[in-house]
C-alpha cells in the first residue's frame, strides 16, 4: 500500500515506514520460529535490525542506491537468523513445512541480496523505485510468492506438529510418557493373538506403588508426580525392547512381557522390586524411598480373544502381595494347564 501510494503520501511514509514494516515482518518471523522451537523471544535480534533499517532508510531517504544496498544487507541478515533458528542445532521434525518455509525465505534472501549486490556494483539501472525495471518487477512479484510459501510452510509445520502430538497422546500417558491404557489394550490384543499362534508363553505384571498416598500427603503432589515418572524410568531401564510398560491407572502400572514364562516373569518382578527399593526418587534435593508390590501372571494361552483373566489373575496376586505386607512379589494362581 505504502509503495503504491508513493508520491501521494510523504516520502517518509512510503520509504521509511514501509521498510520498517517489512523489517518488522522478518523480525516477527524470527519471533514465531523461535517460539515454535520452544526458545525465548530473541528481542534484541528482532528489534535491532528493525531500528537499523528505519534509521538508515531515514538517513538515505534521497539515495535510492544506498537504500537498496542497506536492504540487501539487513534483510538477508534477518532472514538468515530465522533460518538459523529453524534448522539449528537440530532440524525440526516437521520437515515438509520447514522446507517450504525455508524455500520462501531463501527466495527473499537471494533476491534482496542479489539486488543489493548489483546496486553496489552499479550493474542495474537505478532510475527510481516506481520506474518499471525487470529487477524491480521481479522483486515485487516474488514478494507475493514468498508470502504464500512461508505462510503455507508455517501452517504445515504447525499442523504436522499438532498431528504428531495427537498421535503421541493417543497412546501415551501425559505425565509419565508410559503407554496409556488404550495402548495397553491394543498391545494385548496383538500380542496375545501372536502368542497363541506361535504357542509361546505370555506374562503380565500388575505393579502398584506402596503407600503412595503418604508420598502425596507428606511431600506434595509434585513429588508424587515425580515418583510416578521415576518408577516408569526405573522400569524402562530393566525391560527388553519387546516389553511394554503402561500406566493402568493412578499409581498402578502394567507390564506386558511377550514370550515370557511365569517363572521368567516372577524373576524379573523380583529384580524390579529390588531395584526400586534400592533406587530412591530424588525430588528437589530430597530422597523419597519408593517400594512397589507386584502381581505376576504367566501362561500358555489358548484363546486369543480372551485375555481379561490374565489381568484379573495378576490383580489378585497384587492384592495378596499388598495383604502380605507390601514390597513383595506374588504369582498368580491360574489353572494348572495354563501355567507357563
Ligand atoms: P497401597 O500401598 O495400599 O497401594 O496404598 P496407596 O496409598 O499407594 O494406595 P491408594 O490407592 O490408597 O492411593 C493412591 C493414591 O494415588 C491416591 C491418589 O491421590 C494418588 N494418585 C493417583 N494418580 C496420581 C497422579 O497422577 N499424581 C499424584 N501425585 N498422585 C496420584
Ligand atoms: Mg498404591
Ligand atoms: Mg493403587
Amino acid at each position: 500500500m505504502l509503495y503504491t501510494l508513493r508520491g501521494m503520501v510523504p516520502d517518509w511514509a512510503s520509504i521509511v515506514v514501509s521498510n520498517m514494516l517489512l523489517a518488522g515482518t522478518f523480525a516477527m518471523a524470527l519471533g514465531a520460529v523461535s517460539q515454535f522451537r520452544g526458545q525465548a523471544m530473541p528481542w534484541a535480534r528482532m528489534l535491532v535490525p528493525v531500528a537499523a533499517m528505519t534509521l538508515l532508510f531515514a538517513l538515505f531517504i534521497d539515495d535510492y542506491r544506498a537504500r537498496i544496498i542497506v536492504a540487501g544487507v539487513l534483510a538477508p541478515v534477518q532472514l538468515g537468523m530465522v533460518l538459523w533458528v529453524l534448522w539449528r542445532p537440530q532440524p525440526p521434525a516437521q520437515l515438509r513445512g520447514a522446507w517450504l518455509f525455508s524455500v520462501g525465505l531463501g527466495l527473499q534472501f537471494a533476491l534482496l541480496a542479489v539486488r543489493g549486490m548489483l546496486a553496489a556494483l552499479d550493474a542495474i539501472p537505478l532510475d527510481g523505485l516506481m520506474h518499471g525495471s525487470p529487477m524491480q518487477s521481479f522483486v515485487f512479484m516474488a514478494a507475493f510468492v514468498v508470502v504464500i510459501l512461508t505462510s503455507l510452510g508455517f501452517i504445515l509445520m504447525a499442523k504436522d506438529r499438532a498431528e504428531a502430538d495427537n498421535r503421541y497422546f493417543a497412546v501415551h500417558d501425559e505425565l509419565t510418557g508410559a503407554a496409556n491404557r488404550r495402548a495397553l489394550t491394543q498391545t494385548l490384543d496383538r500380542d496375545v493373538a501372536r502368542a497363541v499362534r506361535a504357542g509361546e508363553p505370555y506374562a503380565l505384571m500388575m505393579l502398584d506403588i506402596d503407600h503412595f498416598k503418604v508420598v502425596n500427603d507428606s511431600y506434595g503432589h509434585h513429588a508424587g508426580d515425580q515418583v510416578l515418572r521415576h518408577v516408569v524410568a526405573v522400569l524402562r531401564e530393566r525391560i527388553r525392547a519387546q516389553d511394554l510398560v503402561g500406566r493402568y491407572g493412578g499409581e498402578e502400572f502394567m507390564l506386558l512381557l511377550p514370550n515370557t514364562t511365569l517363572s521368567g516373569g516372577a524373576a524379573l518382578a523380583e529384580t524390579l522390586r529390588e531395584v526400586m527399593e534400592q533406587t530412591p526418587c530424588m525430588h528437589e534435593g530430597r530422597s523419597i524411598a519408593v517400594t512397589v508390590s507386584i502381581g505376576v501372571c504367566g501362561a500358555y494361552l489358548e484363546n486369543a480373544s480372551n485375555w481379561d483373566y490374565l489381568i484379573q489373575a495378576a490383580d489378585q496376586a497384587l492384592y495378596r502381595a499388598k495383604a502380605a505386607g507390601r514390597n513383595r512379589v506374588e504369582c498368580a494362581d491360574l489353572p494348572r494347564r495354563a501355567y507357563a
